[in-house]
This record gives C-alpha cells, sequence and structure tokens, in this order.
C-alpha cells in the first residue's frame, strides 16, 4: 500500500472519515488513528502495529462534547481531572458504552478518553468529526515515535496516511489515570505527574504490579524497548559498542553520546535516541537515572521497563 504524507490535517482526517488509517502528532508521541465507531478500521490498527489483541486503545477526542459518545459515566473524579488537565497528555479511563467495539477496548467494559493539546492534533480531530482510536504509531514492542520518520520507519507502507507534524514536544506517552473506581488510580505515568494529580483529586492513588496487570492489560507487553541492551547506570557491562544518555557529561567514551538539560529534556530525547542506537546498531545504551520526582518519574519507568526486556 502507498503510504500518503501530508501536511494537511484535513487531508489525513478525510482517509479517517473512509475507514482507513492516519498517523498524527500529539504532544506526547505520535499516534495511529481510526475512527472508533468502524470496526474494520480498528482491526486495521492492530493488524498494521501486530498489536496483541489484549492491549485496549485511547480515543482521543476534539472537544469535551464528544465524551458523551464514549461513556455515560462521567464520574466526580474524572469531571475534575478532566477539567484541570484537557486538553493535555491525560488519558481518563472510564465505564464505556456499549456501541464502542469490544476489540476497541480489547475486551474491557472501560476506555480511555484523551483530548490532546497539540494544534495539528486538534485541527486533524475536530476534521475526523468522530473521536479516534489510536495507539501509539509503531509498531508493536518498539519505542514508540516522536517524529513522522519514526512513524515511517515502522508503519510506511502498512498504513494509508502519515500526518506530518513536528518533533513531540513532551516525547513519552500519556498519563493514564482509572477513574471508575471509589479512588482514581494512575495506570501509567506521564508528563501529567502524580503530584499534579493529587492536587486536583486528593484520593488518587499509585497502582502496583498485579493490580496494573489486572487493570491496564497492556502495561505487562514488552513497550518502549531499542534491539540493544538497556542498562540503567554510569558503565556498560557488554563490551560492544555502547552509548549514553542522562543529564550531563557521561563517564568514560562511548560511541554515541545525548546529553540532555534536564528531565523534560530527557523525556523528550529518550525514545529516538533509542531509535538512532538501534540504526547504527548499539549493543547497550547505558541511560544514567534521574531523580524519581516530576517528568523524571515517567522517565525512570520507561527506563526500568526497556532494561527488563
Ligand atoms: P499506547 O497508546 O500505545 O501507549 O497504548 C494505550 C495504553 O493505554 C494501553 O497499553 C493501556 O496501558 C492504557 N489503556 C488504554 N485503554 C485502557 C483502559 N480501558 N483501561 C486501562 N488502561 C487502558
Ligand atoms: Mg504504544
Amino acid at each position: 500500500m502507498e503510504t500518503l504524507i501530508t501536511d494537511d490535517p484535513q487531508a489525513a482526517a478525510e482517509v479517517i472519515r473512509r475507514g482507513g488509517l492516519a498517523a498524527f502528532p500529539t504532544e506526547t508521541v505520535y499516534g495511529l488513528g481510526a475512527a472508533i465507531f468502524y470496526r474494520e478500521a480498528i482491526e486495521a490498527v492492530f493488524a498494521a502495529k501486530g498489536r496483541p489483541a489484549d492491549n485496549p486503545l485511547i480515543a482521543h477526542i476534539a472537544d469535551e462534547s464528544e465524551i458523551g459518545q464514549l461513556s455515560a459515566e462521567v464520574t466526580p473524579a474524572a469531571e475534575s481531572l478532566i477539567k484541570a488537565f484537557f486538553p493535555g497528555p491525560l488519558t481518563v479511563v472510564l465505564k464505556k458504552r456499549p456501541e464502542v467495539h469490544d476489540i476497541a477496548t480489547a475486551g474491557l467494559m472501560t476506555i480511555g478518553i484523551r483530548m490532546p493539546r497539540n494544534d495539528v492534533a486538534r485541527r486533524f480531530l475536530a476534521a475526523a468529526g468522530t473521536p479516534v482510536a489510536a495507539p501509539s504509531a509503531n509498531l508493536s514492542g518498539r519505542p514508540s515515535p516522536t517524529t513522522w520518520t519514526a512513524v515511517n520507519e515502522d508503519l510506511g507502507g502498512r498504513i494509508d496516511c502519515i500526518l506530518r507534524g513536528d518533533p513531540t514536544e513532551i516525547g513519552l506517552e500519556s498519563t493514564v489515570v482509572d477513574c471508575t473506581g471509589e479512588r482514581p488510580v494512575l495506570l501509567r505515568r506521564g508528563a501529567v505527574t502524580l503530584d499534579e494529580l493529587l492536587r486536583v483529586v486528593p484520593g488518587v492513588t499509585a497502582s502496583t504490579g498485579g493490580e496494573l496487570e489486572a487493570r491496564s492489560p497492556g502495561m505487562r507487553h514488552a513497550h518502549y524497548a531499542p534491539r540493544g541492551r538497556v542498562t540503567i547506570g554510569e558503565t556498560p557491562h557488554l563490551g560492544g559498542k555502547a552509548a549514553f544518555i542522562g543529564i550531563g557529561e557521561p563517564i568514560g567514551d562511548f560511541s554515541a553520546t545525548m546529553i540532555c538539560r534536564d528531565a523534560e529534556d530527557y523525556a523528550s530525547k529518550l525514545f529516538e535516541f533509542f531509535r538512532e542506537c538501534d540504526r547504527s546498531g548499539i549493543d547497550e545504551i547505558v541511560c544514567r537515572p534521574v531523580a524519581d520526582e516530576g517528568i523524571g518519574s515517567a522517565v525512570m519507568d520507561r527506563l526500568r521497563r526497556a532494561a527488563a526486556k
């Protein structure tokens, strides 16, 4: 299949309206979009990515008025979080309406909903005229794409369209909060931090291993990982070609280095650096740990997952 590469949000939205697949930029990572009520399109998302059927998609909306199409039970906690953080890098999980296909939510009774704040994403979603189901626009198991060229590398020839935008601002996937229970539960860390959530909804708890897997099956899949081995620390262990990423100068010599200014900069550079290391045949990527606070917590979460592979 030939993949249309365009700068025009209207052209990409037209692909969605016809039931096709269009990748698009957001402030977190690039997403692979499909009209959420179009069953064949949702199936095609899983096929194009090689995504396991038990990993649910997030519904992306242009306006809060679309939430009613997806969920009839917006809890008070969700209402507060939506008011505080939409549009932005936060996904709220709510009970889904029966009209939302089970394949989109991987058989769960719930649906993750997010309203991106990226301008190109918003124009695209508004023109699509429907909530758009979208996972990250990478082949399953690879690092999420933060540039349109990374999308093209994984999915060029496999999807109908890539809406070309700038490199993503944040570089890590959205914060995910399950709002269906008595207390909201943080399922995935992202740019909206636990402290920020707690300021809005005092009862939020951070989920741990077993509970996380039960509530958010997708989190157990290998994510975010390059082909080379990821080591959290200062020095390599393997003896092959090694690369370094972290805040400040590396200790010793590396074949490739990425020096970051702070945790935000680290977040925005991490996934593309993983891909760059894969392109140049790096055997081991040494990642300097960051303080486990603010977006640093999300960076550490992704590093631990990548290192565990
Ligand atoms: P991706 O956008 O590729 O990072 O994938 C979406 C991720 O969001 C999934 O892997 C889940 O961890 C989470 N997610 C999406 N929908 C739900 C849901 N209904 N319940 C819990 N977690 C969800
Ligand atoms: Mg993903």
